[in-house]
């Protein structure tokens, strides 16, 4: 892959170093001019690295100050990034080597960051690049002989990094992402720490305070074509939710209203700890479950850790009304995450300063959201991204199941738009993706709780859906209209006031629609 020069008369071939190092003028690739050597080694910067160098440099005779160190000139054109980094960093294609990285092309990639320190580009700083994967890396960090890979990593974490942690010091440790939308933080915690739960005696008929009518277990297959319920799933689309954690609901047993309410009950929701002592986001006083927000229009409230609106049962503070969803409840200390694997992640607490931090995932940053950290690494996540995230969805508008990516994908076509709002994707956020048909989704647009008839318009490039822990569905009264709504999540079908995916009430009688918000007031906080 190194330029040779050769001599076709006499057959005679002299590779680059050979030729350059011995050469006073040369012809570079990268400069319009010939490059002068300079006789005796200096040390000055290089314009190829922007790094300082000792050692022999070519100058341009006409333009002055340009310069670059020999080592540079001589770098291939193309390379193999695995020989050069010890397969710490690995990329199937070639990278090819490329004299500057220009505002408009870095732009139109979404900015990229370098694969090896994680620092960004300068327009003249050379780079070594696959456009096709968008894998852009600084053409010195690949070549960098002085630097020993180790180093780099230990500030960047980017590459291959080793285990911090033994498992049997972790026995019950969460190892996120989990693995789909029915997986969530109370399954984990209930599967390994069902002592901390209410017991149950698989009674067939049940009665709970969250519903009026009795409850029945459904545990057998034959009882869910008995009473023609079916479980949740998307390619058939038919949904079946839970109204404790607003989960889908997938495998059983669980509990569904005996008359003909959609109300649906998991096993672990029904048999939550109705008081927890010392929640680390609220440790003074005892939090207090109910089942329901029942204050509220549709029981609807905003979770004091995740900031998301949920209508699940929540875990109240009576004395100071700090609210939280279920799900957040049993947040654990430290967890796991594939997209930083070797490394324990330990849940944020206020000692660690947030400011500046932003989360792997989203790209924002944490003002108050609570997160996980890697205390090694410059590694964040916000708890919404490393729970809510889970590492394979299904939708209804791809045949085969989706993953979850960190990474640009190798050998991807063309540039990346959502299949479900069909605006540009930013793929230094992190992605649904489809192998096979090579299309890709907003982590935020790939929930299958989403009506998407048509797209939604989405303001923010949120990653996690707003609505994950609502169930839509149900009517209700609300005093300025005299038939009863159902509580739904607009789209554009729905006239003016709900073009923009909000929550919203809609008149199945006339064509009546306003914002959940409008009902309650925009300038509060309607759930307080
Ligand atoms: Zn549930
Ligand atoms: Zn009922
Ligand atoms: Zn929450
Ligand atoms: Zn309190
Ligand atoms: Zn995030
Ligand atoms: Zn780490
Ligand atoms: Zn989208
Ligand atoms: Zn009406």
């Amino acid at each position: 892959m190194f330029y040779n020069y050769h001599c076709s008369n006499c057959k005679f071939t002299m590779d680059i170093i050979c030729a350059t190092a011995s050469q006073q003028k040369i012809d570079h690739p990268s400069h319009p001019h010939p490059l002068q050597r300079i006789t005796k080694p200096i040390v000055s910067r290089c314009n190829a690295c922007f790094c300082d160098h000792k050692g022999t440099f070519y100058q341009c005779t006409t333009c002055s100050g340009f310069m670059i160190h020999l080592n540079c000139a001589l770098l291939p054109a193309q390379l193999q990034i695995q020989r050069f980094t010890d397969n710490t960093f690995s990329h199937s294609h070639l990278l090819t080597l490329a004299y500057s990285f220009p505002y408009d092309e870095q732009k139109s990639k979404f900015f990229p960051r370098c694969k090896v320190c994680a620092e960004r580009f300068y327009y003249f700083k050379w780079i070594y690049k696959c456009d096709k994967c968008r894998y852009y890396v600084h053409a010195d960090c690949v070549t960098s002989k002085k630097e020993p890979f180790m180093s780099i990593l230990m500030s960047a974490g980017l590459g291959k990094i080793y285990k911090n942690f033994k498992d049997e010091d972790h026995p019950n440790l969460l190892k996120c992402p989990f693995p789909d939308e029915s997986c969530g933080l109370i399954k984990h915690h209930f599967i390994n720490h069902e002592e901390f739960f209410m017991e149950g005696n698989n009674e067939r008929m049940l009665n709970h305070e969250s519903h009026p009518h009795q409850l029945i277990r459904f545990d057998t297959h034959s009882s869910l074509r008995e009473k023609s319920v079916s479980l949740h799933d998307p390619m058939k689309r038919s949904q079946l939710l839970c109204d404790g954690c607003v989960k889908p609901v997938t495998t059983l047993p669980f509990y569904k209203c005996s008359r003909s309410c959609d109300f649906v009950l998991h096993e672990w929701c029904v048999r939550l700890p109705s008081k927890i002592q010392n929640h680390p986001f609220h440790p003074n006083h005892t939090l207090v479950l109910l089942p329901k927000h029942r204050w509220t229009l549709a029981d609807v409230f905003s979770c004091d850790i995740c900031s998301l609106p949920s209508n699940g049962f929540v875990y109240i503070c009576p004395r100071c009304y700090f609210r939280i969803d279920i799900n957040c409840a049993f947040i654990p200390e430290k967890i796991t995450h594939e997209a930083h694997p070797n490394h324990l992640l330990s849940r944020m607490d206020a000692s660690v300063n947030k400011a500046d931090r932003y989360c792997k995932a989203c790209r924002y940053n944490f003002d108050k959201s609570m997160g996980f950290h890697c205390r090694s690494c410059d590694f964040y996540l916000h708890t919404r991204c490393a729970l809510l995230l889970p590492s394979e969805i299904i939708h209804k508008f791809n045949k085969h199941p989706l993953t979850l990516r960190y990474e640009p994908v190798e050998n991807h076509l063309s540039e990346y738009f959502c299949e479900i709002c069909e605006e540009q994707m930013w793929e230094r956020q992190w992605f649904y993706h489809c192998t096979t048909c090579a299309e890709s989704m907003h982590t935020a647009c790939a929930p299958i709780k989403h009506e998407c008839k048509q797209a939604i318009i989405r303001k923010y490039m949120m990653p996690v859906f707003d609505f994950i822990n609502v169930k839509f569905g149900g009517t209700h009264e609300i005093g300025s209209h005299p038939h009863r709504v159902s509580f739904i999540q607009g789209t554009t079908y729905h006239g003016c006031c709900a073009r923009c995916g909000e929550m919203i009430f809609k008149c199945l009688e006339c064509k009546f629609a306003i914002h959940y918000m409008c009902v309650v007031g925009w300038g509060k906080r309607i759930w307080n």
